[in-house]
């Protein structure tokens, strides 16, 4: 058990939990949710209309068949990108509190959001379940891909088989603060299909699975990749998106 989880385990054990996003008190009867009422219906959506592909909101007076800026750079393997809830409070904790703070557990909450969420056509005979592969240092720190929770979530709500087809084959530096074009560099080549596991892609539309959207720069490398071992298409599924511009409050 790694220190930070054994001190919430113990801090579990001499105070009742609150909510993973606000603090506030859960009732007895909710003690197995990690989330209040109050900030579960808070959870930022994004407005309509959206890109029919990446479902990034247009703006008014805009319609949904107008070109939309946000997925022209993405490769034609990512067909098309969904997502649960814009990356503003709460939902941001919750992304922070399973990516950063140990809470593993938030992930069958978040995974259940994202198997809701409603599927473009040719995405709902998805024949499995990806996630998103993070580095092997990442992985040793934190003990967990949380975007491998996630999926495995997802995957048992939608009742899709979840396979870790990807791994990264090179670290990619954070991506926070790079130019779009620089993360699309940052993570070429990144990915490869491990050994053995192309014929599970074969003709398959595959729902590729991660934490957050923000400029689709990893998803696309990754997509590209899945395309290359045979799979014929690809939805990326997240819990979050990043839209600055549609920021519902402060963090
Ligand atoms: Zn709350
Ligand atoms: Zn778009």
């Amino acid at each position: 058990m790694r220190a930070t989880e054994l001190a919430r385990s113990l801090f579990d054990l001499l105070l009742p939990r609150g909510c993973v996003a606000c603090g506030g008190w859960i009732p007895d009867a909710r003690a197995s949710s990690l989330v209040c009422d109050r900030c579960r219906s808070r959870m930022p959506r994004a407005p309509w209309p959206r890109c029919p592909r990446c479902h990034h909101p247009l703006g008014t007076g805009r319609r949904s068949e107008e070109t939309c800026r946000e997925c022209t750079a993405w490769p034609k393997a990512l067909r098309s990108a969904r997502y649960a809830y814009v990356l503003g409070a709460p939902a941001d904790d919750l992304v922070h509190a399973l990516k950063y703070e140990g809470w593993r557990e938030l992930a069958d909450e978040m995974g259940r959001a994202m198997a809701d969420v409603l599927l473009p056509a040719d995405a709902r005979s998805a024949a499995l379940a990806v996630p998103v592969p993070t580095t092997a240092a990442r992985l040793r720190r934190r003990g967990y891909n949380q975007a491998e929770l996630l999926a495995r979530s997802m995957a048992r709500a939608l009742d899709l088989p979840l396979v870790t087809v990807l791994e990264r084959t090179r670290g990619g530096s954070t991506q926070v603060a790079l130019h779009p074009s620089q993360r699309r560099a940052n993570v070429k080549g990144a990915f490869a299909v491990r050994r053995g596991l192309a014929p599970r892609l074969r003709g398959a539309h595959v729902l590729l699975v991660d934490d957050v959207l923000t400029t689709g720069s990893t998803a696309g490398a990754a997509a590209t990749e899945l395309a290359r071992a045979g799979a014929s298409g690809v939805t990326l599924v997240t819990f979050a998106r990043a839209l600055p511009r549609y920021r519902t409050s402060s963090v």
